[in-house]
């Protein structure tokens, strides 16, 4: 007997408490990337829906903030026992929704953790400032204040990490609380928001879950009830959103995209640094912001050959397959669209001059989900060329050659992007030339995914951010806080 079918479950959206079927109409799939398979339907909400969810975090609003500093910490705390306690189902969700191998899911779900961690410190972070006797018996005092309902707009390669950057401070400070998480993978957050229905210390409205795409994202940039914005994803769309934000008087922060490059000194040590280039470029199959996406390699022909030889050896060594998988290196593309994009800018690099090193088409055709590449290395001379500047977001390491530090870093620094780098070198003087002179926020010496923990801000520079304040750290506290002024005579 065919075994009875069972229906695809769409998600619900958490708002004021309880879990509520979206209003807007239509679905798109959400699919796991390893397999093709279709493991939930994920509702498009409306504005309307975002509506409900700014009514019931403006209605919270008022007695969370009252809410003492302490309680507040001490509802972060109860989150973050039960991120804790969950930590390993949360990373296996990670790994079936966006593709990544499960000790890459893990590692997140642990950085996030440690956002909520660094949150519960909130009652000395909060704290003021003052100065007395400006002028005969007058002092001043400056304190800091929510800033009222914080919306959330979550990119798809860390669904559990970056809304994790947001949500812990932002009510830490005494805000309430909108996510809407990427369409793509929005499970990891569903079972974040599952933990938090349980937690009595934070009470209804304070945290809200609204799915869906671009609707639900206008609707919250347009909504006179929302006061802030945290955004991470494409470069277009953080601008687009810091726009719509400014139209409507919203404070925003929105993290954009990136195109890190890696430069690997004549003196790097390679038996230390080509591994560290495979995990930056190839883990999560290039898809994080902090991806090192072109090698610079620096020196002679000699010395450049010989990297180049090195990176492609080693390369051939990673295994490719599903995130789940024993040996995996190289996890699926969130989508085939994705693989597509990354395919489409390896041929037109290849018909306009560059060599191939390594095509990851001969390591998989794409797999069930059609979404898998192998590792694949393209050198080109043509440092202005698409695979050179833009981000393509999948397992392509990009190889460009120049003689010497002031050559690689004039090509470091021509990119629009400023998210992150690093340096491969056994000299104190050109680590310290580098971390001086290049135009980027992150940056790693001997490391090639240099994400800073979470007690330091998140930062990019130029088109990958648009806004000034980053996310975690001491920046989330002063984007999540107003600061008010007074002057007292007594
Ligand atoms: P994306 O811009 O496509 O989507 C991000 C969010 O914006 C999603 O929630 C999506 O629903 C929404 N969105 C997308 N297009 C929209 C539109 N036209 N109108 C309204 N809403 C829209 O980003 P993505 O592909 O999910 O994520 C990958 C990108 O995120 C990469 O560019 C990566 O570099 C970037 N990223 C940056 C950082 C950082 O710290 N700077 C961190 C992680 C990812």
């Amino acid at each position: 007997m065919e075994p009875a079918a069972t229906e695809t479950r769409t998600l619900r959206n958490f708002v004021g408490g309880g879990w509520v079927d979206a209003a807007g109409s239509g679905t798109l799939d959400d699919v796991n990337p390893a397999t093709g398979d279709v493991e939930a339907l994920v509702p498009l909400s409306s504005e309307a829906d975002v509506d409900a969810a700014v009514r019931a975090a403006r209605e919270a609003f008022p007695g969370w903030r009252q809410t003492a500093p302490q309680k507040r910490a001490r509802a972060v705390m109860a989150l973050r026992e039960a991120l804790w306690a969950n930590h390993e189902q949360i990373a296996r969700l990670v790994t079936e929704d966006m593709g990544k191998t499960l000790a890459d899911a893990r590692g997140e779900v642990l950085r996030g953790i440690e956002s909520t961690e660094a949150a519960c410190g909130i009652p000395h972070l909060l704290k003021g400032e003052n100065l007395e006797g400006v002028a005969g018996g007058v002092d001043v005092e400056m304190v800091r204040q929510p800033v009222g309902v914080v919306g959330a707009i979550t990119p798809f390669n860390f669904p559990a990490m970056i809304p994790l950057w947001f949500l812990p401070y932002a009510i830490a400070c005494g805000n309430t609380f909108i996510l809407k998480p990427s369409e793509r993978d929005p499970r990891p957050s569903e079972l974040i928001f599952e933990l938090i229905a349980e937690i009595d210390e934070i009470p209804p409205g304070v945290l809200n879950l609204v799915h869906g795409a671009h609707d639900a994202v206008n609707g919250l940039l347009d909504h006179p009830g929302v006061d802030a914005i945290s955004f991470v994803g494409q470069a277009s769309t953080a601008r687009y959103v810091a726009e719509r934000s400014a139209a409507t008087g919203k404070r925003c922060q929105a993290l954009g995209g990136a195109k890190n490059s890696l430069v690997v000194m004549p003196d790097a040590d390679l038996s230390k640094s080509i591994p560290a280039i495979m995990s930056s470029s190839f883990g999560a199959a290039g898809q994080r912001c902090l991806a090192g996406s072109v090698a610079v390699v620096v020196g002679d022909a000699e010395r450049q050959d010989e990297v180049i030889s090195a990176l492609r050896e080693a390369a051939l060594e990673l295994g490719v397959g599903p995130g789940d998988a024993e040996g995996v290196e190289v996890c699926p593309l969130v989508g085939p669209e994705a693989r597509e994009r990354v395919v489409g800018a390896l041929e037109r690099a290849a018909d306009g001059g560059a060599e191939v090193v390594l095509d990851g088409r001969e390591a998989s055709d794409g797999g069930p989900g059609g979404t898998l590449l192998g590792p694949t290395i393209v050198e080109t001379p043509d440092h202005e060329s698409e695979i050179a500047r833009d981000e393509l977001f999948g397992p392509l390491l990009t190889v460009v050659r120049a003689s010497d530090l002031d050559g690689a870093l004039e090509f470091v620094n021509g990119s629009r992007y400023g998210n992150a780098g690093s340096i491969f070198t056994t000299s104190g003087d050109a680590a310290r030339r580098y971390r001086y002179d290049v135009q980027a926020g992150m940056l790693g010496v001997n490391i090639g995914v240099a994400a800073p923990v979470a007690w330091f801000p998140f930062s990019g520079w130029k088109d990958s951010i648009d806004g000034d304040l980053h996310a975690n750290g001491g920046d989330a506290v002063e984007f999540y806080t107003r600061k008010k002024v007074v002057t007292s005579r007594w």
